[in-house]
């Protein structure tokens, strides 16, 4: 069954939200209060890289199933169902700020004349839903003129399209049953299970995946410390790990520790929650401090190397917080960066998709050019292409001979058999 639908916020999560249930055979229209954005996306310019979107976007905004719009309130109006993928970052102390949601529930309390399934996708912390159903009622919607549901998002940055043609779980928090069968008409026809839960319990089993998936990646951060005063070889452990099917392959990939839009945030914001309960989250707290710490160990072992960074001319591949994105929010690339910036440091770098950063460096538009007269590589995020390099052509560019490996894509071997000096943690 076709619907008309609003999605609110055009973001990495919007567009993709849009584009997927447009091509699912939906009528729908993206609104953001970023007019330029909005006037990029009419003249089929997508402003992010996201592998497969802008060819999606195309597609149904030529037959015509997909609309962007800066006039919120009338395509609110015109719209059933409503889906809110604003951003949710996290204040200084951990808790959410909820200016945009905000935002948006006052245009609603503006609009809202007819029933409308409200549908939150942003990653909101536990109670929030509930809040925003009281609120739309304290702030005077009849509570007859809508439902709220929680279904959070769990695509990945750089596999987004691919994640939500193919989710393993739609998580549906709902207060009553009355919404489910519009979300399943919604999704009719993707093939998965659906988790049907509370609205707090959709939001908390957000946050407990994101916050199992930075344990992982913590854990084996931990277990590369440990290996590397062993001098155990990490990537062997991973592997053997991963093998297990109780524990399985996924992110015990050691290194630079885990960055983005969404793990920083929200383990910070799950921490705050636990603690408002008066909840010590242990782990949570270490597996932060884990993270926070893995950038200044490269660092250390690079400094130790070259005496000291003063003036030191380094270059750094990769920029975006991981491959097949241009996203640098949280960054591990831009806070080592700016730690090497600290330490007087000349940054030399290159990134197949980022090309603009706000800080003081040069960034080059080939990646063997970057490296020209350099005393370090630092390889920062796992592009494929720096998996397969031409060692002999960075020697020639290269005045030192130290490779940094920030994520354990290089076979260390291969890299001294063309004289370099390879740092690693626990690479043999
Ligand atoms: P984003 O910053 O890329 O996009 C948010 C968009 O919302 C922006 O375009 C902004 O202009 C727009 N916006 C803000 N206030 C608005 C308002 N009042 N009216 C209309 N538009 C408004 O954010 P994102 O990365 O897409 O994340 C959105 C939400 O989804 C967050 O809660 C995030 O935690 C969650 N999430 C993100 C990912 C991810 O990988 N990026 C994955 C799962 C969940």
């Amino acid at each position: 069954m076709m619907m008309k639908i609003c999605v609110i916020g055009t973001g990495y999560v919007g567009l993709t939200t849009g584009a997927i249930l447009a091509d699912l055979g939906h009528e729908v229209f993206c609104v953001d209060k970023d007019k330029l954005k909005i006037e990029k996306l009419t003249q089929g310019e997508v402003p992010i890289y996201e592998p497969g979107l802008k060819e999606l976007i195309l597609r149904n905004k030529k037959n015509s199933h997909l609309h962007f719009s800066t006039d919120i309130q009338s395509v609110i109006k015109d719209c059933p169902i409503l889906f809110i993928t604003v951003g949710t970052p996290t204040n200084e102390d951990g808790s959410q700020n909820l200016t945009a949601i905000n935002d948006v529930m006052d245009t609603l309390v503006q609009t809202v004349t007819s029933h409308k399934t409200i549908i939150t996708k942003s990653t909101v912390l536990p109670g929030t839903n509930e809040w925003i159903q009281q609120s739309l009622i304290e702030k005077g919607i009849d509570s007859s003129l809508f439902d709220v549901v929680s279904n959070p998002e769990f695509l990945r940055e750089g596999n987004a399209v691919f994640d939500m043609m193919n989710p393993d779980k739609i998580v549906i928090g709902v207060k009553s049953s009355k919404p489910i069968q519009v979300i399943k008409a919604l999704y009719e026809k993707l093939h998965a299970p659906y988790i049907i839960t509370s609205l707090t319990g959709a939001e908390m089993i957000k946050y407990a995946s994101n916050a199992f998936l930075a344990t992982k990646i913590s854990f084996i951060n931990e277990m590369a410390r440990i290996c590397d005063a062993y001098g155990v070889e990490i990537t062997d452990i991973a592997n053997a790990l991963g093998r297990d099917k109780r524990i399985g392959p996924s992110f015990l990939n050691a290194g630079l520790g885990y960055g983005g839009s969404c793990f920083p945030k929200d383990v910070s914001a799950l921490e705050y929650a636990a603690k408002q309960k008066r909840i010590v989250p242990e782990v949570l707290m270490a597996v932060q401090n884990v993270n926070d710490s893995q950038i200044n160990l490269y660092i250390e072992k690079l400094t130790r190397k070259l005496t000291n960074l003063d003036g030191k001319k380094i270059t750094v591949w990769g920029l975006a917080f991981k491959p097949e994105t241009d996203d640098t929010r949280e960054s591990r690339s831009l806070i080592l960066i700016n730690k090497l910036l600290k330490s007087g440091a000349e940054i030399h770098a290159y990134d197949p998709i980022v090309h603009l950063i706000e800080f003081p460096i040069t960034i080059h538009q080939d990646m063997y050019e970057a490296l020209k007269e350099a005393d370090a590589l630092i390889i920062a995020t796992e592009w494929d292409q720096f998996k397969t390099v031409d060692w002999k052509k960075v020697k020639g560019y290269m005045k030192g001979n130290i490779v940094v490996d920030g994520r354990n894509i290089i076979d260390p071997k291969i890299v001294m058999n063309h004289q370099f000096e390879y740092i690693g943690v626990a690479r043999q």
